[in-house]
């Protein structure tokens, strides 16, 4: 398979996911519609194939292209669906994929590992919900390599604000992604890195990992994909378990339950 970032608005990330054996492409958040189309542009041979081919009997040499896009919105908010009606409206064919009504433009809501194909390449949709009730991560393996899309639940060191749910939600839905694969590449929504991995040093000052990727960060701006692996070893989120962030939020010889120690996390992140 081959993912490529499209970036969006301010600091979004769309993504292009396709499959090379079928010549079939899938969408995920696509906010800016002309910005993915544009990037899909640069792989013709998708075009061409990412549909079906229907000869027209009266017009034996001409043949009409209908291109079947797939549209994975991770959850119900502007910056992720708001594309969704806009594509949908060029390519009423469409299968839009959400989580909820409340995702723009969705006609085919999916549950918890009610998987679909593009192309050859199996999607699983994780629900992970907190930061929306609705929110969707998007599991794919091909041949061993294997991406997850995460939206505004999990963000590169860092995870998405609790807007719908409690830290009970967010600690099943982080320990859902954190069970994939640690190879896994995780594709997240925002370009929140840097500011994240501050929040993550300060939380951990001895965190040899942090503080190499605060360096690389800031070198190739563009940090995306991560690993659920580097999640593990960066991510404060993920590491509500480890003593060092325990006692950061906790103080010392104090203990708490790891959805406890989260809440706390979240809450300090948000008044950092
Ligand atoms: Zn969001």
């Amino acid at each position: 398979m081959i993912i490529k970032p499209v970036p969006c608005l301010k600091d979004n990330y769309a993504y292009l996911l396709l499959d090379p054996q079928a010549n079939q492409a899938a969408v995920v958040d696509p906010v800016e519609p002309e910005k993915v189309k544009a990037a899909l542009a640069e792989y013709p041979e998708y075009k061409l194939s990412a549909g079906r081919q229907e000869l027209l009997t009266n017009q034996p040499f001409i043949y009409l292209l209908i291109y079947i896009y797939r549209i994975l919105t991770t959850h119900h908010h502007w910056d992720h669906a708001g594309g969704n009606k806009k594509l949908l409206e060029q390519f009423p064919e469409l299968t839009c994929y959400g989580g909820s009504n409340n995702v723009e433009g969705v006609n085919k809501i999916v549950g918890d590992k009610e998987s679909f194909k593009v192309g050859q390449l199996e999607v699983i949709p994780l629900t992970t919900a907190c930061h929306t009730m609705d929110h969707i991560c998007y599991y794919v393996s091909d041949n061993g390599k294997n991406a997850v899309f995460t939206g505004d639940c999990i963000f590169s060191s860092g995870c998405g604000r609790f807007f719908e749910g409690t830290p009970q939600d967010m600690w099943e839905s982080i320990s859902k992604v954190a069970a994939l694969p640690d190879s896994t590449h995780v594709y997240f929504g925002h370009e929140y890195t840097i500011a994240n991995l501050k929040f993550a040093e300060h939380v951990e000052p001895e965190n040899k990992e942090i503080q190499e990727k605060i360096a690389w960060a800031k070198r190739v701006g563009c940090t995306t994909p991560s690993t659920i692996q580097n999640e593990k070893l960066t991510n404060p989120f993920f590491r509500v378990q480890e003593s060092s962030v325990q006692e950061r939020v906790l103080g010392k010889d104090n203990k708490a339950s790891p959805i406890e120690v989260l809440g706390k996390v979240r809450a300090m992140k948000d008044n950092f």
